[in-house]
């Protein structure tokens, strides 16, 4: 018996019938005598579906009235929930994020969580009534709708385990846990019973998208006991923690992400002071970069190349543009037909020929590389976007994932 928190993703909620098949697992877990609180998303595609009737509106919409309407499709869940259970006999009550006490920045559309203050939900459970909160939306100061980000359901799963203590905070989800690379990619892909913290966070930030990124650097940080598996099928599922030695794995995963871009500045002055001048300028305007490549120089003239996140691609290139007249690069260019492969594995930094293997799992596949970068537990190459699949299964293939 504990405090257990439940979150479960948006197809586990998608229509009635799922709905009530949570409700009753809910239940399960209430009637064994634990506190439980539950984290819903919108159902099915409804936050596809009401970024779609935005757009038909102003396609250039706000971002603060962006979360104001994305959040009404958590909001639709947690109460249809609640309804389930309660039909079921049990006592529920649904909170919204800012009745949950869910704190964030003013980040419209990918806030961070400041705080939970978690009063209502404390004072709710001591009523024995199960607790649902709606997932990816906090309130910032302003008393302001905000929301996490795509996938932030998770991440407010783990920030109110965190800030309530719970025992576990299991993410029920599409499929039964955490898997070699995505098994709609490759058909063969192993459950991993175990992952630690490092490396899901390299997984799910390279494009792994069982779990939000964010709420796995929360877990770490907080030491929440997480678990993923299947709110469908009933079989253990994978167990995030913090890393045994004995479990350090050459490769873990194999993890493709479609929403990157490349960006080159041509011929711009070799000279000193020039990567500093064009990453300061992204980072003043708060534009992450990812993988950077510069070319040797050659007649005092030199190629930069990075990549950024798609839907930074607009801002970044505006900034470049802007500013050209002191960069002085002869031609701007980019791609948005660009994929990012990686492989994640905390055994990697022991072990020489990794990335070897890697590249020639590429090459047998015809497959021709843009761009490299390395650290300690990953590897990640840029590659044409229609090779990205082929790419992840024969990288899979050559380092024996599968089951
Ligand atoms: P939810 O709506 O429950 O939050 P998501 O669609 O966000 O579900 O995440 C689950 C999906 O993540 C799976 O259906 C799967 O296609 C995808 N996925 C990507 N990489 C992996 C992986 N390594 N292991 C498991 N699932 C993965
Ligand atoms: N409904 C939100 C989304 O689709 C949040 C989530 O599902 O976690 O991104
Ligand atoms: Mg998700």
């Amino acid at each position: 018996m504990g405090l257990i928190v439940q979150k479960f993703g948006g197809s586990s909620v998608a229509n009635a019938e799922r709905v009530f098949n949570v409700a009753s697992r809910v239940i399960e877990t209430y009637d064994n005598g634990n506190d439980v609180v539950v984290v819903v998303s919108a159902q099915g595609d409804t936050t596809d579906d009401l970024i779609e009737k935005a757009k038909e509106i102003n396609d250039r919409a706000s971002r603060r009235e962006m979360d104001t309407l994305l959040s009404a499709g958590e909001q639709i869940s947690m109460s249809l929930l609640a309804m389930a259970i309660q039909k079921l006999g049990r006592p529920a009550i649904s909170l919204t994020g800012w009745q949950a006490g869910m704190i964030t920045d003013s980040n419209y559309s990918k806030a961070r969580v400041r705080r939970v203050t978690g009063e209502r939900i404390r004072r709710e459970l001591d009523n024995r009534n199960i607790v649902i909160v709606a997932g990816f939306q906090g309130i910032n100061k302003y008393d302001d709708i905000t929301t996490l980000g795509r996938g932030g359901s998770d991440t407010s799963a783990v920030a109110i385990a965190a800030a309530l203590g719970a025992d576990l905070c299991q993410i029920y989800t599409d499929v039964t846990g955490v898997f070699t690379s995505d098994p709609r990619i490759v058909k063969d892909a192993r459950k991993l019973d175990t992952v630690s913290y490092d490396e899901m966070l390299e997984l799910a930030s390279l494009g792994a998208n069982v779990l939000h990124n964010r709420s796995v650097e929360l877990a770490k940080k907080f030491n929440v006991n997480l678990e993923v598996l299947s709110s469908l099928v009933k079989e253990p599922g994978t167990i995030v923690k913090e890393e045994t030695n004995m479990e350090k794995m050459l490769v873990r995963g194999v993890a493709r992400d479609n929403d990157v871009a490349r960006i080159s500045l041509c011929n711009v002055e070799d000279a000193p002071g020039k990567a500093f001048q064009v990453f300061s300028l992204l980072a003043k305007h708060k534009i992450s970069v990812d993988i950077i490549l510069q070319s040797i120089g050659r007649d005092n003239k030199k190629d930069i190349s990075f990549t950024v996140d798609l839907d930074a691609l607009d801002g970044a290139l505006k900034v470049l543009e802007e500013n050209n007249g002191i960069i002085g690069a002869e031609s701007i260019v980019h791609y948005d037909n660009v994929s990012k492969v990686s492989i994640v594995g905390a055994g990697m930094v022991s072990n020489p020929g990794v990335a070897a293997t890697m590249f020639e799992a590429l090459y047998n596949a015809g497959i021709n590389i843009q761009m490299i970068s390395t650290s300690e537990i990953k590897i990640s190459v840029l590659i044409e976007q229609e090779h990205a699949e082929k790419a992840v299964r024969a990288i899979h293939e050559k380092f024996h994932l599968g089951a």
